[in-house]
């Protein structure tokens, strides 16, 4: 039953998706064939175990499909009467872009101000690593974190930037190699000016053991 359950949704799955036909060759096949077509000299010591490296490597950096934000939001939320800004900022963050399978990576900050309940700090790093292990754009991460914190706690407001630099970018010299792309996300209160200056204000005081 398992077995014919499991081959009905992998056949739907072909249908919305399309097919390759590459689908009995394992990663590591795939990744081998990738270095034959790319390298001079494909059968060297060094490039032996590259496609079982690389498989290793691409399932770590796209583990975050299998999480789920909601279970670990909600392993960790305080009832509290505050109604001051919360923030945490310089999360780091590393991810895939999705057009080029390259890194980019930077500093993440959140805000928000709550409405009764507080998320755990330590579950903000998290819930940015669960969105970001995985292929991304930078608009839509900084969008997921920013909805992934008012669907769990319904604050007066979000606030989520992203600084980062891309890989693809800069190493094919599209960028100047310092400059950063910087994304945000302003959700309720977070839309008015006032609100929006004070967070940005506090990104921008560098902590004393940041310098
Ligand atoms: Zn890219």
């Amino acid at each position: 039953m398992k077995n014919n359950h499991r081959h009905a949704s992998a056949a739907l799955k072909d249908e919305i998706i399309g097919t390759t036909g590459l689908e009995d060759f394992s990663t590591q096949e795939i990744y081998r064939e990738i270095i034959r077509r790319f390298d001079a000299d494909p059968t060297r010591d060094g490039l032996e175990r590259t496609p079982e490296r690389v498989e290793k490597a691409l399932a770590f950096l796209t583990k975050g499909y299998s999480e789920d934000p909601n279970a670990i939001l909600h392993d960790a939320l305080f009832d509290v009467d505050y109604d001051e800004m919360v923030i945490v900022k310089d999360i780091e963050m590393y991810s895939l872009c999705e057009h080029h399978m390259l890194p980019f990576f930077g500093k993440v900050h959140v805000a928000y101000i709550p409405n009764g309940k507080v998320i755990g700090l330590s579950k903000i790093a998290r819930l940015v690593e669960v969105f970001s292990r995985r292929l991304q754009v930078q608009e839509r991460l900084t969008r997921q974190i920013a909805d992934a914190i008012q669907d769990a706690i319904a604050p007066q407001g979000v606030g989520v930037i992203i600084e980062a630099r891309h890989l693809c970018m800069m190493m094919r010299g599209v960028e100047k190699q310092n400059s950063s792309t910087v994304t945000s996300a302003m959700v309720g209160v977070f839309q008015k000016q006032n609100t929006r200056n004070e967070f940005l204000a506090l990104v921008r005081e560098r902590t004393p053991n940041n310098i």
